[in-house]
């Protein structure tokens, strides 16, 4: 494919700002994009944490078309990489502590739509090449709500880039009062339901949807999922009209941050051939956990949002089984006070064999991947999900919920799949207790009595390779055919 400009639209990227799979995304994928010969450059907002962090940043514009005088518009590099990185500075709406969705209370902040609508339209400035950077992209692509008004307010403009629209979780949808359609002054065509309107409200998401020239999400099998009932979140009706605008492509992960054999976040190295250095880690953190230094108990490992998306409450549910089959169970995570409580209470009531870390550590995340022996993702939904990758690489065996991009990354021990060698891991179907505790039972027989066996689960997992390059490749096709719808 030819060069082409395109301007990658984020609310968050690794390592600028992080609270989820899309900004390991926004700092993958461009990298890739570029050594796939594309000019790609990303826009996200100021946020105080991204403008501290931030390479080489230095002002870019200050007059946009149709932007109060008040926002800016930064240029810099993305840590690490070659990628230009454009920061919307409007100071009012983005520097101020907490997160980029939330205040320091985890409360959304109350101005989320006037936020991301000046995030949308300073996006809109760049893409028609009104925000004095004398460039112009090809295609637009967009992640997730916070960008939804993009391919929306594009679509009036005649001569308008492609748009990609690509959703990283269709649960979060960015839903706000109706009133926002006068106050973010949005045109009358995005009034109604074949506009924004959602319940009586207005949807951030409909935009994507319904206006992108092409959707994705990040795997096959969610993509096929979220055209259902159960999965849909209301959404599945406009999905299945717009189905043959609708792929799946599955995320990559960036092994430059996530590789055992050289992770400068980790004190003990290994990889395929010699897993001493895993040893080494598992007794570290059992160490760091306060948990007895058994190389014989299993330890499962747990690293993420903790939210009923994924199956925290069937954890909690398997406590006591882990407890009498003498497993160990290292959680890190934050989210729902509920969970986060009741896992506390497990550690309390169990303290040689659960121990749990509320927060966000990118460090403790590696050291738990590199040192537990198994991982634990029982989620009800998992539109592509990164930690069971991470894992893989890590020889830490996934046991995952067969839905959504767990069930595209994973392959079960079952019988034919251990003789063929090509089982990474264990699934199960319903999101029940008995069969998350199946799958960990079969699991743990298997690491008891078959050394040899999960030995080969191991290495077959640790040589999968799900990097960005192939990923990469499948969003050009996808930005080829947004090319070709607007051209026709
Ligand atoms: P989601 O995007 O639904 O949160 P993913 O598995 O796609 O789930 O991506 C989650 C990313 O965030 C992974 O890189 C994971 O390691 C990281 N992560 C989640 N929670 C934490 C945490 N508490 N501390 C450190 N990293 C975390």
């Amino acid at each position: 494919m030819a060069t082409n400009n395109i301007l990658f639209v984020t609310s968050e990227a690794y390592p600028l700002i992080k609270t989820g799979g899309l900004a390991d995304v926004a700092g993958g994928l461009p990298t890739a994009l570029k050594e796939q010969h594309q000019d790609v450059r990303i826009i996200m907002p100021a946020y105080r944490e991204a403008m501290r962090k931030a390479e080489k940043l230095g002002f870019a514009s200050f007059n946009m078309e149709g932007l109060p005088e008040t926002a800016r518009l930064l240029e810099g590099r993305l840590p690490n990489t070659t990628v230009k990185i454009y920061l919307v500075d409007s100071p009012a709406h983005f520097d101020r502590p907490g997160g980029p969705y939330s205040d320091p209370d985890n409360h959304d902040w109350a101005d989320n739509a006037e936020r991301f609508a000046i995030f949308a339209r300073t996006a809109i400035a760049v893409a028609t090449n009104k925000a004095g950077l004398d460039w112009q992209p090809d295609i637009v692509h967009c992640n997730d709500w916070q960008s939804g008004l993009v391919p929306a307010l594009l679509a009036q403009y005649p001569k308008r880039p492609a748009t990609i629209f690509t959703i990283h979780n269709l649960a979060y949808q960015g839903h706000f009062d109706s009133s926002h359609f006068k106050n973010l002054n949005l045109p009358p065509y995005l009034r109604g339901i074949d506009g924004l309107e959602f319940h009586g409200g207005l949807s951030f998401i409909k935009g994507g949807l319904i206006f992108a020239d092409m959707i994705n999400t990040v795997s096959p099998t969610y993509a096929a999922e979220i055209r259902t009932h159960h999965f849909g979140h209301g959404l599945d009706g406009l999905l299945n009209h717009r189905a043959d605008r609708l792929v799946g492509i599955l995320n990559g992960v960036d092994y430059k941050a996530w590789n055992p054999a050289n992770d400068p976040l980790l004190k003990h190295h290994f990889d395929a051939h010699n897993l001493e250095g895993k040893e080494n880690n598992k007794r570290q953190l059992q160490k760091k956990f306060s948990l007895p230094q058994q190389s014989e108990s299993p330890l499962l490992g747990l690293v993420g949002r903790l939210v009923e998306q994924k199956g925290i409450d069937l954890v909690l549910s398997i406590v006591p089984q882990l407890v009498q089959n003498n497993v160990q169970l290292v959680v890190l995570g934050s989210g729902h006070k509920r969970f986060q409580a009741e896992l506390l209470q497990a550690s309390k009531d169990y303290p040689g064999h659960i121990a749990v870390h509320v927060g966000f550590d990118e460090s403790m995340a590696h050291q738990i991947e590199a040192g537990a022996d198994m991982f634990l993702m029982p989620s009800r939904f998992e539109p592509c999900g990164l930690n069971q990758i991470y894992s893989l690489r890590y020889g830490t065996v996934p046991i995952v919920r067969n839905t959504g991009g767990l069930a595209d990354t994973v392959i079960d021990a079952r019988e034919e799949n251990i003789e063929q060698k090509t089982a990474t891991g264990f699934k199960f179907e319903q999101a029940s207790h008995e069969e998350l505790w199946r799958a960990t039972e079969r699991a743990l027989s298997i690491y008891r009595d078959k050394p040899k066996v999960w030995r080969q689960i191991i290495t077959t997992g640790m040589k999968q390779d799900f990097s960005w390059e192939q990923s990469a490749k499948h969003y050009l096709d996808l930005y080829h055919l947004a090319l070709a719808k607007i051209r026709h």
